[in-house]
């Protein structure tokens, strides 16, 4: 059984802020014991830099660093470790295949994006466009807050080399049909790329089954450390992509006239890599694992249900659509306050929340509205939380009503 209140005690983020209800998971989460414990425990005795040393110490980092590896294999469900690329995050990942794979793009072919992306899975397709010339199609939400699959579909065509899409929104909390869209995406020949941000903490992803080419992810949304983070791609497409940032670890040999690579996936880990917070990643990992990820998206999709129902009731608050099914984020809105004021006054009841444009601007313009409050679920959270958010809710409205 699932017991919030003795994971909530694994996180001790708790104990040092008595009080707080923090409901910004989907824009960092917060780190349980064993992941603090993990990375102090690396530096104090395995420390030194990866894959050069003789010494045993090097040796017992890099197998640090590449038992990492294999945990993220297998919390992917990818086929070989080697399609694991550690980079900084997700925005690294996304800007790694925009300026790996994108490069191989022509003038005129479409990178089809959609009205949810986050803007690191919108700006470095831009950036693509203006240097090569290619297309940027995106596809609308429909008017409940989801994916319009048919415009979707329509939009499709033989130019289209990559489909990038969200898995869940960060800023409304939909979660996208992905497996239609690979499989829709894979009958016009496009390749699938898949920003799993806000899905890695709360659902199991299998690769396999969605059938996609790339899927990223940062470590800090999944209980990890910050500066961390994964591309996941298919071994075949992986070992033909050029290299990207040129340095140390990539290459197999160097003259001033010519170097050579290695293969994946050294060649795209150049340079001195977070090697400790590899080792967070995988310990946050497993954490999550060992609770059962499936376990914790019914728990998330219950807590979002509830948090639904809960701010539909009150009065003056407006919660915004997120099509046919939400996972841990509820955007909303509260009559006659700016959303940056609301989240002020929530802060006084110790309720974090994020206020803002949730680094999707695009979709903020397509909704009308400039920003919104958002409230954001981790695997600590219960029904409490939502009840003390109400309650800063209806205070801040008797504020404003004075
Ligand atoms: N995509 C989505 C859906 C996100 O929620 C975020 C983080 N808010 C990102 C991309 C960017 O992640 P990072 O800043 O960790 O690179």
């Amino acid at each position: 059984m699932f017991d919030v209140t003795s994971v909530k005690a694994d996180f001790p983020i708790f104990r040092n802020n008595p009080g707080l209800v923090f409901l910004d998971t989907g824009a960092s989460a917060q780190k349980p014991q064993v992941v603090i414990d993990a990375m102090a425990d690396f530096y104090a005795r395995d420390y030194a830099n990866i894959h050069r040393g003789v010494y045993g110490l090097s040796q017992r980092a890099t197998t640090h660093f590449e038992e990492a590896r294999e945990t993220v294999q297998r919390f992917l469900n990818a086929r070989h470790s080697r399609e694991i690329v550690f980079v900084r995050g997700a925005t690294e990942a996304i800007n790694l295949i925009a300026n790996t794979f994108g490069n191989t793009l022509k003038v005129g072919d479409e990178v089809l994006i959609t009205e949810f992306e986050h803007h690191a899975n919108i700006v470095p397709w831009q950036f693509l466009r203006d240097r090569i010339g290619i297309k940027l199609v995106v596809a609308p939400m429909d008017d409940t807050g989801g994916l319009d699959l048919i415009r979707f579909q329509e939009l499709l065509g033989p130019r289209t080399r990559l489909v990038a899409v969200t898995h869940v929104s960060n800023a409304l909390g939909s979660v996208m049909p992905v497996e239609a869209i690979t499989k829709m995406a894979h009958h016009v020949g496009a390749l699938v790329l898949i920003d799993g941000c806000q899905a890695a903490p709360r659902m199991p992803v299998d690769i396999q089954d969605i059938g996609c080419d790339f899927y990223v992810f940062s470590g800090h949304k999944t209980y990890g450390p910050s500066g961390i983070g994964v591309l996941w791609a298919r071994a075949e497409i992986l070992d033909e992509l050029p290299p990207w940032q040129g340095g140390g670890d990539m290459i197999l040999e160097v003259t001033f006239d010519h170097t050579t690579f290695q293969g994946a996936p050294a060649r795209f880990e150049a340079g001195t890599p977070h090697i400790v917070g590899t080792r967070g990643l995988a310990v946050a990992l497993d954490y999550m694992t060992k609770i059962g990820v499936d376990v914790i998206r019914d728990h998330e999709e219950k807590l979002t249900e509830y948090g639904a129902r809960r701010l539909a009731e009150v009065r003056g608050v407006r919660l915004l659509g997120a099509g046919q099914r939400r996972l841990g984020v509820l955007s909303f809105e509260v009559d006659g306050i700016h959303p940056h004021d609301l989240g002020t006054i929530l802060d006084q009841h110790q309720v974090a929340i994020r206020a803002g444009h949730h680094c999707a601007q695009p979709l903020m313009d397509r909704l009308g509205v400039p920003a919104t409050a958002r409230a954001s679920f981790g695997i600590y959270n219960d029904e409490s939380d939502v009840e003390s958010l109400i309650d800063a809710i209806k205070s801040a409205q008797s504020l404003f009503r004075r």
